[in-house]
């Protein structure tokens, strides 16, 4: 009950000290390269602005690393406009054979309270209609993976992969419940990942699981040998892609309380590396690794010498699913004694990489 408490007051206060903007304001849009089922293409990542999150939204407060909530106009975006912006964002790019469009609403793609119906199916009959779309990603937590749901979203998408992608982040349902305040366990994610995979007799439906690297009050070993037995874990359980993200340190979260205090850093690149290398060798499906605010202060960080670097070899190693090649630099030492000697958290720890 505690974490639920405090981050139900952390939750209160971000979104009081949030500035409002418009939903066209805050929809976003941009490109990149990627894996998809077929191989190496493209992807366009969207993000539609909802009402928000409703674990976020609800008493719980949400998840201890998420500020998704602050992408959110945090009131009722109408159908007929989600879909215009969806629209809108879509007419931007030119889309390439071998695409992929991920759909982020800040929350669940499947929650008809944060996306109504009416702008999911339209948006479906959008992507539908790209003939060189073949995969669509979209986000959701597992209360709203259903038959029924599953059924109407791919029936608007028969000749397109259409992907469930959930945020396990750990197989730990204590990490789940106390370090990141989840709001959902092991047995609610099966249940999910079970009707995608009996919905696959009838469709072209996959699933994929988020898996978060290094929550609050976990050492740095604690947090590379969770990561991997997450994602043994939910390769057992079925899921047809893992997508790792490291911790970044955003605003208005539990985690950036306990960074600004000394009491948390994001992991260092080093785990990253280690933690590909040991799921990599011994998967059998795709394993991507986000490296999004790599290098940064707020994110998974090495040295100024080698996070670059380090950085490029993964982007590299996730479109060709290698182990990146053998590479040395003298901070690798502090990451191994860290890893051996610090505790829980940082606070009493002082080999860090800032
Ligand atoms: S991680 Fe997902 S479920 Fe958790 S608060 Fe953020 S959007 Fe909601
Ligand atoms: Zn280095």
């Amino acid at each position: 009950m505690e974490i639920q408490n405090l981050m139900s007051d952390i939750r209160k206060n971000a979104i009081k000290r949030m500035d409002k903007q418009s939903p066209s304001d805050l929809a976003v849009t941009w490109t990149s390269e990627d894996l998809l089922y077929s191989g190496k293409g493209n992807a366009v990542f969207i993000i539609i602005p909802t009402s928000g999150c409703a674990h976020a939204l609800s008493e719980s407060g949400g998840c201890t690393m998420c500020s998704y909530i602050a992408d959110s106009p945090l009131e009722e975006v109408s159908s007929e406009e989600s879909a215009r912006i969806f629209k809108n964002l879509m007419e931007r790019h030119e889309i390439k054979p071998k695409t992929a469009v991920k759909i982020f609403v800040s929350g669940s793609f499947l929650n008809e309270e944060e996306l109504p119906k009416e702008a999911r199916d339209e948006i479906l009959k959008i992507l539908n209609n790209e003939e060189n779309v073949e995969e669509v990603i979209v986000e959701s937590r597992p209360e709203y993976v259903t038959e029924e749901v599953i059924r109407e979203c791919c029936s608007l998408l028969p000749d397109k992969i259409f992907e469930v992608s959930m945020g396990l982040e750990s197989s730990s349902d204590y990490i789940k419940k106390y370090r990141i305040n989840k709001g959902f366990s092991n047995e609610d994610f099966k249940r999910a990942v079970g009707v995608i995979k009996k919905m696959k007799n009838n469709y072209k439906v996959t699933s994929k699981a988020y898996l978060f690297v290094k929550p609050i009050l976990t050492s740095e070993k604690e947090a590379i040998d969770d990561a991997v037995a997450s994602a043994q874990y939910a390769e057992k359980v079925g899921v047809d892609r893992i997508s790792f993200c490291p911790a970044t340190i955003h605003k208005g979260t539990l985690m950036e309380l306990l960074w600004r205090r000394g009491s948390y850093q994001p992991p260092w690149i080093w785990s990253v590396l280690e933690i590909i290398k040991r799921v990599r060798s011994s998967s059998k499906i795709p394993v991507i690794m986000d490296t999004s605010g790599f290098g940064t202060r707020r994110g998974p960080f090495n040295c100024k010498k080698c996070n670059k670097k380090l950085k490029s070899l993964i982007i590299e190693s996730n479109l060709n699913q290698t182990i990146p090649e053998e590479f040395e630099c003298e901070c690798k030492n502090r990451w191994a004694a860290n890893v051996e000697f610090c505790d829980v958290t940082r606070s009493t720890c002082n080999i860090t990489n800032k």
